[in-house]
């Protein structure tokens, strides 16, 4: 795996992928520049090797030119985080982008236009990416939540640079906590997936049995695995649709020696709300007009065990309803087992969309080894699919 810093990137120009695809607010200010900070790393490491830096990103989903998703509201940001003046050019090819990017000096740092304002960026468009490719020396893929995707600035871009491609250093680092948890993790290895429906994780979860010693099953999942055990689950989130394959799912993990773990009590709602009344309930005894939104004390308990005993840890999806207080308390109490396990030597990663609001809101992002940036890369990752971004670099 070839990464910066198998490169010398003095007096060389490095057209990097990054993921500026950051959150603004009304008046265009940053309002999280946890991405920017990602990549900062990257950046530095380049440019003290006396080389130079093209920045290529996309932000948000204009539809054609559309100044809201100017890349330009963010060079004061970038500017300050990286300690460099970023310069701007308002076109990511062409002309003036050849232009500005043949001018740059050692040491200065080139930000490019919003690449999604061309069509072809998103369609994977050759002659697109081999105009990209004119703006640097060695191409550096640092977008981890781009990587699933065979865009022009993310895969194909690629093909240009046969002999001097790598992956930046947050890319790296992603690349090999995944392997900690996939190919290399110390046992025993739990994965917890939480969240909303068992439809949207089918695949992570057959293909992570293959890889775990024990499985957590939480959050509004769990009531289709308890439904079609027989257990009343009153008016919980449930797809009925997909209860023969969460028993299906349950056989393949006894066959597979996987322990399985749902909860055994619940938080239930008489309403989805956060002054709503509440009532502990037995998981398999919901009554009707009541609905299970968080892990109850037993429950806690009980995954607060296995998490300790666990010596590698994969964790995805929210045990509760947490964006309502009321309703976060089990999602919180299972970010403080893992924060104690992480403390004890155990590696622990969290990805895949609403654990890593989860972890940031609740205050347990520096309490776990690793906090991945992709949410849908993570995923297609967990699937076990070779993302078309990283596949590129290794050809
Ligand atoms: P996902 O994107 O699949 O990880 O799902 C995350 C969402 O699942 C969050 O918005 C949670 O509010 C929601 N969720 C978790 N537990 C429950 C539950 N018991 N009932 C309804 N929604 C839930």
């Amino acid at each position: 795996m070839k990464t910066i810093q198998d490169i010398n990137f003095e007096g060389k120009k490095a057209l990097i992928r990054v993921d500026f695809n950051v959150p603004l607010d009304e008046n265009f200010n940053v309002t999280d520049a946890t991405r920017i900070q990602a990549a900062k790393p990257t950046i530095i490491k380049i440019l003290e090797d006396g080389g130079a830096a093209v920045l290529m990103s996309h932000l948000g989903r204009p539809k054609g030119v559309e100044d809201q998703f100017s890349l330009k509201h963010i060079v004061d940001t970038v500017s300050e985080i990286i300690g460099v003046s970023v310069k701007f050019v308002s076109n990511c090819v062409g002309a003036e982008a050849e232009a500005a990017a043949a001018s740059l000096q050692p040491g200065e740092v080139l930000l490019l236009e919003n690449l999604r304002f061309h069509d072809e960026e998103k369609k994977g468009d050759v002659a697109f990416a081999e105009q990209l490719s004119k703006l640097g020396d060695v191409y550096v893929n640092d977008a981890f939540g781009t990587a699933h995707r065979a865009h022009a600035s993310t895969t194909i871009v690629a093909q240009f640079f046969p002999e001097s491609k790598c992956f930046g250093a947050l890319l790296a680092q992603e690349i090999v906590s995944l392997k900690k948890i996939l190919e290399e993790g110390e046992k025993p290895v739990l994965a917890i997936l939480g969240g909303a429906k068992v439809s949207s994780k089918i695949t992570v979860i057959e293909n992570i049995l293959d890889k775990v010693d024990h499985l957590i099953i939480g959050g509004g999942m769990s009531f289709t695995f308890i439904k079609a055990q027989g257990g009343k689950i009153g008016q919980s989130i449930c797809e009925d649709d997909k209860q023969e394959l969460a028993l299906d799912i349950l056989k393949q993990a006894k066959a597979k020696g996987v322990q399985v773990h749902i909860p055994v009590d619940v938080i239930a709602a008489d309403d989805f709300s956060n002054d709503a009344n509440t009532q502990v309930c037995d998981i398999n005894n919901i009554p009707d007009g009541w609905e299970g939104v968080d892990a109850g004390p037993k429950s806690r308990e009980l995954f607060d065990k296995v998490v300790n005993q666990s010596k590698t840890i994969l964790w995805n999806g929210p045990l509760g309803v947490f964006e309502m207080d009321a309703f976060s308390k089990g999602t919180i109490a299972l970010g403080n087992s893992i924060a104690n396990a992480t403390k004890n030597g155990t590696f622990s990663l969290v990805g895949g969309g609403d654990s890593v609001a989860a972890v940031k809101q609740f205050g347990f992002a520096d309490k776990v080894s690793y906090v991945s940036t992709g949410g849908g890369a993570m995923l297609e990752s967990l699937e076990g699919k070779t993302l078309p971004g990283i596949e590129a670099i290794l050809k």
